[in-house]
């Protein structure tokens, strides 16, 4: 079915049209009629599977004209989300006069507020910046009319919970409610309950699914010989820009500085960079001007960069969830993407967890020139167990930095270049 046939108003058609999309995608073609009729709505599917567009279209031929205040007030758990979704929204709403505000931390206070004085329709904020304008009486939830919670699950995993149980309590009781996860774990459905009345239900694919479109494959390597293989990869493959997970920030800045040194363009994004650093590193990503960025989890969560070709676990994500949510960052909407984990002895626990929870094998790679390092797994452990870490095998670096080590310590004075 065409997006012309989903009773979309014309001005947002065109919108939608001109954005390059040609056909809908299958929670677009679910919700979007779900969404029309006013009726709240809990979606589960996983990221990558064009739930913005799911949403803000339908929302955005709801709203029809410009009001000069907020009636609809989408809220994201980062600030990288609240930025990317505001975008697609101006994007859709090109063809309409509707007007629309992002709303994160960071930054300074003056433009936001500016653009909320002028009058807007949309809000895409994350929680804690809302409130400082809700509390200082700059924004008003009194007209919101459609409130969309997104990624509800990592806004769990970040706290943010209590906040936006606030937020929901101070929008209008007659109101329209989307609600969005990858999960719905039971502290999720405890919040669905209590801010959706009667929701039609979406869910595409099992959440822990992988995106078929990407290949993936292991590459057992000893901690040792972590970087040289990150090195002999991205010498191998034919890459356009390649997302490199780190479990953290150290260590992402770690990996970074390396591959500078070893004459990469790479960006980094973790969240104790500031805002604009962050901005930066995300825009030059996008541009082309860095072919790597090396991520920690949270900040990547959600982030759309068209054309990943490949994501490069350096280290093994902590949950099987953060797998699936690493390598959707690849093959977004059918294109194709390889995503690649470098494992070492220390991790094969984790991924026996990870096969489990996606419910496939992932194979076995090698480079020549490695040793090669069997992946065995323990006996299950009870959940409360210690996983994987701290075997204290001979002390070596536990999840990150690689082998050489090379004197770097806690220095951040380094700088990133462009592509060469
Ligand atoms: P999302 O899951 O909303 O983050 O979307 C993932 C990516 O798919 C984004 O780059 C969208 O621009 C793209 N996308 C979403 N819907 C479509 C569509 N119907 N046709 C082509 N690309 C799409």
């Amino acid at each position: 079915m065409p997006f012309k046939a989903l009773q979309l108003s014309e001005p947002v058609l065109r919108g939608v049209l001109s954005a390059g999309y040609k056909d809908p995608t299958p929670i677009q073609l679910r919700a979007i009629p779900a969404v029309l009729t006013g009726g709240d709505l809990i979606a589960s599917a996983q990221t990558g599977t064009g739930k913005t567009a799911a949403f803000a279209l339908p929302i955005l031929t709801r709203l029809g004209k410009h009001a000069a205040r907020p009636r609809v007030l989408v809220l994201e758990p980062t600030r990288e989300l609240a930025a990317q979704v505001e975008t697609a929204f101006r994007d859709f709403a090109r063809h309409t006069d509707l007007r629309t505000v992002a709303v994160f931390g960071g930054v300074g206070y003056g433009h936001q507020r500016n653009e909320l004085h002028r009058g807007v329709d949309i809000i895409v904020a994350t929680p804690g910046r809302l409130m400082d304008y809700v509390k200082d009486g700059s924004i008003n939830l009194k007209d919101i009319t459609i409130l969309v919670l997104d990624e509800v699950d990592r806004m769990l995993d970040m706290g943010f919970l209590p906040v936006v149980k606030d937020i929901i309590a101070r929008c209008p009781r007659e109101r329209q409610t989307l609600f969005f996860s990858a999960t719905v774990p039971p502290e999720i459905a405890a919040v669905a309950s209590f801010a959706l009345r009667n929701p039609a239900k979406v869910e595409i694919g099992a959440a822990r699914s992988v995106n078929t479109s990407i290949t993936h494959a292991l590459y057992p390597v000893a901690g040792i010989q972590k970087f040289e293989l990150l090195a002999a990869l991205l010498a191998k493959i034919d890459y356009d820009s390649v997302l490199v997970f780190s479990r953290t920030k150290h260590g992402a800045d770690k990996i970074a500085r390396k591959l500078f040194q070893a004459n990469h363009s790479v960006a980094v994004l973790h969240a104790n960079r500031s805002q604009n650093q962050r901005i930066e590193a995300l825009a030059g990503f996008k541009s082309g001007k860095y072919e790597v960025m090396v991520a920690t989890d949270i900040a990547a969560r959600g982030i759309d960069v068209a054309g990943v070709s490949h994501v490069i676990n350096y280290d093994v994500p902590e949950n099987p969830e953060d797998y699936v949510h690493r390598i959707g960052r690849t093959g977004r909407a059918q294109a194709v993407g390889d995503a690649f984990t470098l494992v070492t002895p220390e991790n094969a626990d984790d991924i026996r967890d990870i096969q489990r929870f996606i419910g496939q094998k992932i194979p076995e790679l090698r480079l020549e020139g490695f040793d090669y390092m069997p992946i065995v797994a323990g006996p299950p452990k009870p959940k409360q167990g210690q996983r994987g870490g701290n075997r204290s095998s001979g002390g070596q670096h536990p999840s990150h930095g690689g082998g050489h080590g090379g004197g770097g310590g806690g220095k951040v004075g380094y700088q990133f270049r462009g592509r060469r």
